[in-house]
């Protein structure tokens, strides 16, 4: 029954007492105990608590106090602290691991009402682009079962997308929400870094960090976000400024809208069925009222070095407390304190962690900080003013959100380099720190979605919101469900 219900579906017929809660959030956990064995996109459900938040949910619908999400079956990214269950970060080093307190982002969907019916499944620490690096093994994208779902946030896309949940949160370093989304056909929003909470999302780099929305479509996300954003004293990043309605401006026209379309995206490494799909999207958008012409942004191919070479140096950081003293795993009988430290951190951490954790300690270390974190930073800051000269004259920045469609699991495994490539189009919102969504443009020529990239100036998640939701009314992209599902 919940196969073709959107999220913005379920909570109407939720209010309009179609059905209730329990009815969905059951169909939700049965999908997922005869559907999640093929795809491993949980770490796990949580199949008491939500049915008992289900009925929680009900008794309010019935009584007309129904809040924003109320009954609405989601699922939490595994990065994000719950009470309920592990919080393992798809890691060796925190399976088990039980969190004494929950996220922001989390707290506020279940203000908002909303049922968790488990997490997902992830790349080690958020480290990856296919969701192989996961301890609890990899993540088969629902639309061909040889091909990855995108990372990291990958299980939380191949449930939205297999329909396991309505809705799941995300987090996106450097594209982690948005190119899952594009891989597995849904819609995902990474909003400007501030609007959501980072308390209690495990860090990996907390400069570039955010939590957000991944659902069917942009009306779903924009019901997600409105819960989740807002000012949060326990996160000094997260930013004191009003909601926006985000439901309220899905209508928008965008006649008068100038949308700007960087040179430097139409390079080499975008694969030709990928470009084709972004075209048509962009024709679209033309017939939609918008205008669409070309713009630069010089410093855009230094993003990806850029965001390797501080992601990297943050997460050395933040990944030293994983010590063996105060998380889960310990290496049985060191020999000493440093020993103890050093087997821990060789077992507990697989080898895409450790590469970066390597990394990231290179780059600040006393004779090569200059050359590279502090360059790095100075590239990042050239790459924030491209995008202020650009915001100057356009509404929007489109172009693809991945250089290609879904890649074969183990194609890129063995190369790492290959692999960072995933993320040429989505790390430079980071960097800069603009929000962006992705959503379905249409399928590669081997039958697998393809999803178009927007961004905008700091906090227009409005704007991204109402310029995909225009577009999904007028393309059935984002409504299509894999085969088998
Ligand atoms: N794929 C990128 C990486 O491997 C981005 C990850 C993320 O956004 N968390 O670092």
């Amino acid at each position: 029954m919940v196969r073709d219900l959107s999220l913005s579906r379920i909570r109407q017929g939720l209010r309009d007492k179609e059905f209730s809660s329990r009815e969905i959030t059951q169909a939700y956990l049965d999908r997922i105990e005869q559907l999640d064995p093929g795809l491993n996109s949980f770490t796990q459900a949580f199949r008491e608590a939500a049915l008992a938040a289900a009925d929680a949910a009900d008794q309010r619908l019935a009584s007309g106090d129904a809040r924003p999400l109320e009954g609405v079956p989601i699922a939490h990214k595994d990065i994000l602290a719950t009470t309920e269950g592990q919080t393992t970060c798809g890691s060796k080093m925190l399976a088990g691991y039980r969190s004494p307190f929950d996220a922001t982002v989390v707290d506020r969907l279940a203000d908002a009402g909303a049922v968790v019916v488990g997490k997902t499944n992830m790349d080690e620490f958020a480290m990856g682009s296919s969701n192989e690096t996961s301890y609890f093994g990899p993540v088969t994208n629902p639309w061909g079962t040889n091909a990855v779902p995108g990372g990291s946030s990958g299980g939380s896309a191949a449930a939205v997308a297999a329909r396991l949940a309505a809705g799941a949160t995300g987090t996106d370093t450097g594209g982690s929400i948005r190119q899952p989304a594009a891989l597995c056909g849904i819609t995902g929003l990474k909003p400007t870094y501030g609007r959501c909470s980072r308390y209690g999302l495990v860090a990996f780099a907390s400069s570039l960090d955010q939590p957000g929305p991944m659902a069917q479509t942009a009306e779903d996300c924009a019901h997600m976000l409105g819960a989740m954003a807002g000012h949060d004293e326990r996160d000094s990043t997260s930013v004191a400024r009003p909601v926006d309605d985000y439901t309220g401006g899905l209508e928008g026209k965008l006649a008068g809208k100038v949308i700007g379309v960087p040179a430097e995206f139409f390079t080499q490494g975008l694969a030709p069925d990928v470009q084709r799909a972004v075209e048509a999207a962009l024709d679209q958008y033309r017939d939609l009222g918008a205008e669409v012409r070309e713009i630069q942004l010089p410093h855009y191919p230094y993003a990806i070095p850029t965001y390797q070479v501080i992601a990297a140096a943050e997460a050395s950081s933040n990944l030293a407390r994983f010590d063996g003293v105060r998380y889960t795993h310990r290496a049985e009988n060191p020999e000493s304190l440093i020993d103890m430290y050093e087997s821990t951190r060789a077992e507990g951490f697989g080898s895409e962690v450790q590469r970066r954790v390597m990394v990231g300690t290179f780059v600040l270390s006393a004779g090569y900080y200059d050359a590279y974190y502090l360059k790095a930073q100075k590239v990042r800051t050239r790459i924030r003013d491209d995008f202020a000269a650009a915001f100057e004259e356009v509404d929007l920045i489109a172009g693809p959100t991945s250089p290609t469609a879904a890649f074969g699991i183990g194609e890129k495994a063995t190369d790492p380099v290959a692999m960072y490539l995933s993320d040429l189009y989505t790390t430079a919102a980071n960097l800069a720190g603009v929000p962006g969504i992705s959503f379905p443009c249409g399928f590669s020529e081997n039958g697998l979605p393809v999803g178009m990239h927007l961004m905008a100036n700091f906090f227009r998640e409005d704007l991204l919101l109402n310029a995909a939701h225009r577009y999904q009314q007028v393309t059935d992209w984002h409504a299509r469900v894999p085969e088998g599902v």
